[in-house]
């Protein structure tokens, strides 16, 4: 069958980013769904950091070039399906199927693929669309990238996958050994799951951000203590204080971005501490690292980028067993054509993450 299936409309609408600080919503033909391809409603897309950074630079080195559709986190209902891609093959989902769908595709055949990096997959696709009244799914993203929502996840919880998966992936390329003394800079919505996700686990969580509402919310979700502090930096010999034995953290994670809090991050750790550096900077962005406690103290420092298929699976779990204070970082609901005010309250810190509903 080709075509659209009857009762769906022909238009839908469309939020395009242009470029820095401009996105235009949009009147656009509804996609067909050719083999292997799935045309989903968005029942549900969840704004996010990376939106800003993305509105504000214009683009996206790795995920969007202007002129494209926006929003990566989202969740929805399967509206149509596409031909079976092989003859003979049944399609795996069906019209009505409450689905989410990961922003990224891995291709499976790469080196890094095979030694199940595949978030750093050499030709990793991105899938951008989510701030729309529907959207195309590729047939690469319908066969690996997308989930059943699990029973009694909501739509507006089921797009949280995404950044949860990140912080998922974070954790894992951590050595915790124990219950690990955690420091967490950045009360933003990635922040706010790390301490979710720590404290849920049993380790002691102190969480530092310039916002004292971010800190309510930490609070709320785990965070042994939530401390106030400065947006210049220079927290480190303070925080280290705060720590079980007062001589610094095991586990310091960064989640803001900002080179300052990369250095206090690095500067928060106990001897053999481990530091995971997880905000990303603008390109060319460098920092002083001491090359004496990296040797002597024996520190690990690690980043992480993204997420993988097994870490979004995970999440969606997660989010399903009621364990995570998830629904804290939902701040307000508006419809598509208030997605810049939405953006806007972000960053001005009013909202952690903004429900839109198309
Ligand atoms: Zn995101
Ligand atoms: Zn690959």
């Amino acid at each position: 069958m080709s075509g659209l299936p009857p009762g769906l409309p022909r238009e839908h609408r469309a939020v395009y980013l242009l470029g820095p600080e401009r996105i235009e919503l949009r009147r656009v033909p509804v996609p067909v769904p050719g083999p292997g391809e799935l045309l989903v409603r968005i029942e549900a897309a969840t704004t996010c950091g990376t939106d800003l950074k993305v509105l504000r630079r214009g683009g996206h080195p790795r995920m969007l070039m202007a002129p494209s559709p926006f929003g990566h986190e989202m969740a929805g209902t399967v509206a149509a399906t596409g031909p079976v891609a092989e003859p003979g093959q049944a399609g795996r989902w069906s019209v009505g199927d409450r689905v989410v769908v990961a922003n990224s595709a891995p291709c499976a055949t790469c080196e890094q693929c095979l030694r199940g990096r595949e978030n750093l997959c050499e030709s990793l696709r991105y899938l951008n669309g989510a701030y729309a009244e529907y959207l195309l799914v590729p047939r690469l993203f319908a066969e690996v990238s997308t989930h059943a929502i699990p029973d009694g996840v909501a739509f507006e919880i089921a797009p949280l996958a995404e950044p949860l998966a990140c912080v998922l992936h974070g954790l894992e390329v951590c050595p915790i050994a124990g219950a690990a003394d955690t420091v967490v800079y950045g009360g933003g919505p990635i922040g706010l799951l790390f301490v979710n996700l720590l404290a849920e686990a049993g380790h002691h969580v102190v969480l530092a951000d310039p916002n004292p509402q971010r800190l309510e919310v930490a609070r709320r979700m785990g965070a042994a203590e939530a401390v106030l502090v400065s947006r210049d930096g220079g927290e480190a010999p303070r925080l280290r204080r705060r720590a079980g034995r007062g001589d610094g953290f095991d586990l310091a994670i960064e989640a803001t971005g900002s080179p300052v809090a990369w250095e206090d991050a690095l500067a928060s750790v106990r001897d053999g501490g481990t530091v995971l550096l997880f905000g990303g900077c603008r390109s060319g962005t460098f920092i002083p690292l001491d090359t004496h406690r990296l040797h002597y103290q024996e520190l690990t420092i690690k980043g992480a980028y993204h997420h993988r298929p097994a870490t979004f699976r995970r999440a969606l779990d997660l989010l399903a067993s009621g364990r995570l204070q998830a629904a804290e970082l939902l701040s307000a609901e508006r419809p598509l054509e208030d997605l810049e005010g939405a953006l806007r309250s972000m960053m001005r810190k009013e909202a952690l993450k903004v429900v839109i509903r198309p």
